[in-house]
């Protein structure tokens, strides 16, 4: 992705400031503690390091926290971001927003899994595509990666109705005319991503085993293999549950958070196991600790609609009331 020059941040004045505090009851202070000491960390950490996620951020870790990513990336800081958080009720139903096609997503590939220090990520090395869904013209698979919780928890980048699922999947193609992602990132719909929630399960996901089993090899940063034979089909769910989904216009949710993105979020999860899930935690980031809560908070909507497909929630709730309604219907004749 394009990486820009590392800016320096705006300077902090706040270090050797003396503040004197007044008599305060224990509970104000300590209110008043915490944003306090912050603040003063903050103003030791920021000015070195590359961006980080919350979950990195720490005295001993110079790095740039979400809320910081936009001082070397100007892009972080607009009004289109991603992710975001969908009020289901606030959506609008878009007809056109019909069943993608997707081609090739069967064939069998043998990728490269690594650990590239924010995420693990696997390059897809055919010629896969989507089209239909409302999009301009056909996109092709380029990788794909993931975002979670610590062992299990809260996770995903985008929420629903507040709630965050414990991992997300984040299939990330690309104009089918485009030759580099780069490229890509400057139309401001070059890219469209699938995104996908995944839900815990009582039972172990079979088609999961290549990549989970691959996980145990790539715990350090940097570190890759090559995946077993798998599909992009199996790793998500079968193409008959694919017909609700949510759309708008974001961004990529990590630096440069360039805004050429059409996202498209699937209602239906991915089952997993608390044991599979658990696995993406023993991943460890470039300075040895566990890489947790490798999500972007949720960002401003900013006044963007997110559309619908045909049959989301709040159809399926009216198919309900029609039932009831037909049921009550059929009982007022029959008396
Ligand atoms: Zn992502």
């Amino acid at each position: 992705m394009v990486i820009d020059k590392y800016k320096r941040p705006r300077a902090i004045t706040l270090e050797k400031q003396v503040i004197v505090l007044p008599p305060l009851s224990r509970v104000n202070m300590q209110q008043l503690i915490l944003p306090v000491l912050l603040a003063s960390c903050w103003t030791t950490c920021a000015g070195a390091g590359d961006w980080c996620y919350q979950s990195q951020f720490s005295c001993d870790h110079h790095c740039n926290a979400p809320d910081n990513w936009d001082h070397a990336h100007t892009d972080c800081g607009g009004r289109n971001q991603s992710p975001i958080n969908i009020v289901t009720r606030k959506t609008l139903r878009d007809e056109r927003l019909t069943p993608f096609q997707f081609a090739n997503y069967q064939q069998a590939f043998r990728g490269t899994i690594k650990n590239n220090g924010h995420s693990v990520q696997v390059g897809v090395p055919i010629l896969s595509t989507i089209s239909g869904g409302s999009l301009s013209t056909s996109y092709k698979a380029v990788q794909f990666h993931l975002h979670w919780g610590n062992n299990g928890g809260p996770g995903s980048e985008h929420t629903i109705d507040g709630e965050q699922y414990p991992m997300e999947l984040h299939i990330v193609h690309m104009k089918h005319h485009y030759t580099d992602l780069t490229t890509a990132l400057s139309d401001p719909q070059g890219v469209a991503v699938l995104g996908f929630f995944y839900e815990k399960s009582n039972s172990a996901n079979r088609k999961y085993e290549p990549i989970i089993k691959a996980l145990q090899s790539i715990k350090a940063a940097n570190g890759n293999t090559s995946l077993q034979s798998i599909s992009l089909a199996q790793l998500i769910p079968p193409e008959q549950n694919l017909t609700n989904y949510y759309r708008y216009k974001g961004s990529l949710t990590t630096p440069g958070c360039t805004e050429a993105v059409v996202w498209t979020l699937f209602e239906n999860p991915i089952p997993l196991s608390m044991e599979q899930l658990r696995a993406f935690s023993e991943l460890k980031f470039q300075d040895g600790k566990r890489m947790v809560g490798t999500f972007r908070p949720v960002q401003p909507l900013n006044g963007r609609q997110v559309f619908r497909s045909g049959g989301a929630v709040i159809m399926a709730s009216s198919a309900l009331l029609l039932a009831a309604m037909a049921a009550a219907l059929g009982l007022s004749q029959s008396n």
